[in-house]
């Protein structure tokens, strides 16, 4: 992948939705939410998910975009979905979990996880309720920060601790008036330090990540949004027509889109000062691939074949 290649990816994320109940100042899909309801054509999806699985996918992740659970077909999807195979999270801000107990049983017994990202129009009482309802999959709560959510960070962190939550993430906003990033590093490791403090629970990093690298792992996940386009990451604001690559209503099957030209070609246009807008995961998975390859090339040559002859990345 270092030198441009390609290799079969192990897992998915998907946009079910555009459009959204919450309408949160800083969040990132404003734009498209703002346009009203999309949804994708779940046929279509399942198919190239059953595609993919063939070549070796491994987890879907649903998440938004839009909230993924407005869907007007989620619990069909979701149920589909289970029977591919594959490991399935959700990413969601939890309102329709609330009133739909079908779907929230069926959730909460069959994912591998459910994060519940709490905003100031969440219902916070009904919310930590939720924590207590029977479940196998891991239940996480997510806090985005900006400079005008500190209070309420601090108290959803108190109110939610001792519920069954397995962790509390928080996570800066970027992109917005009120990012962070805007003070000095010092007293945003000091905030972050402040947060953690008030519970074990609490995880996640506040810093402002950057990379000097130009990533070559996208092709490890599939990127799909509500409206269908293969996207090389959910990182594609500002950069849509470079980072999209194919659609999902498209002829050719999902093995000659992903091993194709057009791919190649998107790939080949990352950018690193777009990608140094986010605080993306990546940036660390280049530095321990980047280690990883540096280490194998002072491995014995038989070991290196073994690695090379491995098509599953993760
Ligand atoms: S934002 Fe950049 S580093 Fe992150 S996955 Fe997308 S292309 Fe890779």
């Amino acid at each position: 992948m270092k030198a441009g290649g390609v290799t079969n990816p192990a897992m998915a994320t998907v946009f079910l939705a555009y459009g959204c109940n919450f309408h949160c100042p800083g969040c990132h899909y404003n734009a498209e939410n703002e346009q009203g309801w999309e949804f994708i054509e779940p046929l279509a999806l399942l198919r190239r998910l059953a595609e993919a699985r063939d070549m070796g996918l491994k987890a879907v992740v649903y998440s938004g975009g839009g909230e993924p659970l407005f869907h007007k077909d989620a619990f069909e999807i979701f149920a589909r979905t289970y029977d591919l195979g594959v490991r399935v999270g959700t990413i969601t801000n939890g309102s329709r979990l609330l009133r739909d107990r079908e779907l929230r049983e069926l959730l909460f017994t069959r994912n591998e996880f459910v994060r519940i990202s709490a905003y100031p129009e969440t219902d916070l009482v009904a919310t930590r309720a939720l924590a207590e309802q029977p479940h196998q999959a891991q239940l996480g709560l997510k806090l985005l920060l900006s400079t005008t959510t500190i209070d309420f960070t601090r108290h959803v962190i108190r109110f939610m601790a001792d519920a069954p939550w397995s962790y509390i993430e928080i996570k800066a906003e970027r992109q917005s008036p009120d990012n962070l990033a805007q003070w000095e590093p010092a007293k945003v490791a000091a905030l972050e330090r402040e947060l953690k403090a008030l519970s074990p629970k609490v995880k996640g990093s506040l810093v402002k990540e950057t990379t000097a690298r130009h990533c070559y792992l996208t092709p490890v996940h599939i990127f799909i949004d509500a409206a269908g386009d293969f996207l090389l990451c959910c990182y594609f604001h500002g950069r849509r027509q470079q980072f999209r690559f194919a659609s999902i209503y498209d002829a050719e099957s999902f093995a000659d889109i992903w091993h194709g030209e057009a791919h190649r070609r998107a790939r080949a246009r990352i950018d690193v000062g777009g990608c140094n807008q986010w605080d993306c995961r990546f940036f660390r998975y280049l530095e321990i691939s980047d280690a990883a390859l540096a280490d194998a090339d002072e491995t014995p040559i038989g070991w290196r074949h073994e690695f090379d002859d491995d098509d599953s990345f993760i």
